[in-house]
This record gives C-alpha cells, sequence and structure tokens, in this order.
C-alpha cells in the first residue's frame, strides 16, 4: 500500500458524496505522521500474523492479509468527513481513503479503519459484517465494533 502524498504522482477517484480521495498535502502533515504510525504498527503488530492471514484468504478476494498490504497499487488518500471513518472506492477496488473522523480518534482507530478498509479492497462485501470483522482475527479487539454491518461509513454509493 502507498500513501497518496504530496509529489507521489498518483490522483485518486472523483469526489462522491462525502468520499474523498485528496493528497496529503504540506497542511496535512499531522494527519499524515498519524498514517504512517498506523502503517508501521500493522507492519509489525499485525503483518505475518496466521489467524490475519487466515481470516483475509476466507474472504471474497481469496488473498492474505500480507498479499494487500504488500500490494503497491493500493493506495491510502485522505477524506476531510467528521462523520465517517473511511472509504474504499468499491468492493475489490484499490482506492482506499482514511477520514478526518477516524484521525480524530487517534492513531488505533486509524489502524482499525485500514484493516477494515483492505478487508474490501479484498472483495468483503457492505451488507455483512466480513470486513469488521476481521478485526477480531487481526489482533485489533479493542477497536472492533460489533456494531458495525459492512460498513464504516454511510456512503450512498461508494463502499465501505
Ligand atoms: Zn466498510
Amino acid at each position: 500500500m502507498k500513501i497518496n502524498a504530496a509529489g507521489s504522482g498518483h490522483t485518486g477517484p472523483v469526489k462522491n458524496g462525502t468520499a474523498e480521495w485528496l493528497q496529503y498535502d504540506a497542511a496535512l502533515d499531522k494527519q499524515k505522521k498519524c498514517l504512517e504510525k498506523a502503517i508501521g504498527i500493522i507492519k509489525n503488530n499485525i503483518k505475518g500474523s496466521k489467524s490475519c492471514n487466515d481470516a483475509f484468504k476466507a474472504l471474497p478476494g481469496g488473498r492474505s492479509f500480507d498479499d494487500i498490504f504488500n500490494d503497491d497499487t493500493v493506495w491510502i488518500s485522505y477524506c476531510p468527513s467528521k462523520t465517517t471513518y473511511g472509504f474504499t472506492n468499491s468492493v475489490g477496488g484499490k482506492e482506499i481513503t482514511i477520514c478526518e473522523y477516524a484521525f480524530m480518534w487517534g492513531v488505533w482507530s486509524v489502524v482499525g479503519t485500514l484493516v477494515h478498509e483492505m478487508g474490501h479492497v479484498n472483495g468483503a462485501g457492505t451488507t455483512d459484517h466480513a470486513a469488521e470483522g476481521t478485526l477480531l482475527s487481526c489482533g485489533l479487539a479493542k477497536v472492533h465494533d460489533p456494531n458495525i454491518i459492512g460498513t464504516r461509513e454511510t456512503a450512498p454509493i461508494y463502499i465501505a
């Protein structure tokens, strides 16, 4: 996964309702540092976990957690919404965005949102608990929300 930072040359999808895929520019340095810390936590604490990899392989996309993490065609953008954790452009899509709401709650919320969205990259649907459910297998029980069915977000069209 790559961060959509200034100079990355990446252009995310166009805005759709509250879902936006913006670059982490200089004004978003605080959020970018939090995102980098979250990715570091995932790399050190979650990547390589058998239970997490197995839970991901059971999703419709069939890829392991490590496969998604190592996939450099998956991008992570920024969205200013203060009511939604994050979005992925579609089930099986490769454009994740992490919203201000997740950053407001702190780095562990960003970690949980990233893992949730990675589940959608791997084909987890939006009408069940599959994406959020992976958190339990990935050592994130404390940020798992049993009330989240399908989405950590309320997107009308864009998923998850
Ligand atoms: Zn979701």
